[in-house]
């Protein structure tokens, strides 16, 4: 697997704007703000995103931007922008509002810790997100990996109704994970609370109901640019499991960016070509 070496945020200032380093059997591939190492994960809430993006993000050695999590830090502030978020909430699907996704993330992206590379987490929601993320968000150059966490309507309603939250240790904590709700979070005791949408099933549905319609178009949109990997996951699949096989999916991406490097036409080699093509599905262990 390439590894991090070299991380600029690990060292003293003056590093800063070096580039990100990875290293696999002596060979290097670096990225910088001209090429930034992107993973994006497309999926619903409940799809276990926020878990696989903290693992990504540690692993690599970049940010994890959660959209949800900007929606609710603004939420809990005093500012003008979360007092649009609370009325916009009450209305429904904060989340496909444009405008607000699309400002909210631009601001999160041009913070210093993102110049090398992110975990998009939750973004886009549209069509128009898809868009403006591919042809503005995203430099030519960029390495971007679209992965579309893909879990049945039936598993999500289940997890949603099932998951508790507490927020000093800002960890989701799931019913069926041998905790009692009544005695608080397991690491701090604090009380266990829910999400906002979480808080009713209609909610849920609500919520799921409005990311299928945008679902196909979503992927048709980050097509245009690159593959989107569909992962069909199911409670039977380990998030670790998960997470080596998205690990997998971007050390492939990674080896891709190493030949291209390295080869004098800059084209993908076609075996690489081959194994990055198409759908994966999930294995049975
Ligand atoms: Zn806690």
């Amino acid at each position: 697997m390439w590894r991090v070496v070299k991380h600029p945020y690990d060292r003293g200032d003056d590093t800063k704007n070096g580039p990100l380093l990875f290293e696999k059997n002596g060979r290097q591939v670096e990225f910088s703000r001209k090429n930034r190492l992107i993973i994006n994960l497309i999926g619903t809430t409940g799809s276990g995103k926020s878990t696989q993006g903290a693992m990504l993000a540690r692993t690599y050695g970049i940010p994890h931007v959660s959209i949800g999590d900007l929606f609710r830090d603004a939420l809990q502030s005093s500012s003008a922008l979360g007092s649009l978020i609370k009325h916009q909430s009450k209305l429904g699907a904060v989340y496909s509002v444009n405008e607000l996704c699309l400002g909210m993330v631009a601001n999160r992206l041009i913070k210093p810790d993102c110049t090398n590379g992110f975990v998009l987490d939750g973004f886009p929601r549209t069509q128009i997100q898809g868009v403006v993320l591919t042809h503005t968000f995203l430099h030519p150059d960029d390495i971007h990996v679209p992965i579309f966490m893909d879990v049945a309507d039936s598993i999500v309603l289940n997890r949603l109704v099932n998951r508790w939250y507490c927020k000093p240790c800002n960890r989701q904590i799931r019913q069926h994970d041998k905790v009692q709700i009544e005695d608080g979070c397991p690491t701090c005791k604090s009380p266990l609370v829910k999400r906002e949408d979480d808080r009713s099933t209609d909610k849920i549905r609500e919520n799921l109901c409005i990311f299928t319609q945008h679902r196909a178009s979503i992927i048709e949109s980050m097509q245009e640019r690159d593959i989107v990997h569909i992962l069909h996951l199911d409670d039977k699949i380990s998030p670790d499991h998960i997470f080596q096989w998205i690990c997998e999916i971007i050390d492939c991406t990674l080896d891709v960016q190493h030949s291209k490097k390295h080869t004098s036409s800059g084209e993908i080699p076609r075996t690489w070509a081959v194994k990055l093509s198409g759908q994966r599905r999930a294995r049975s262990t």
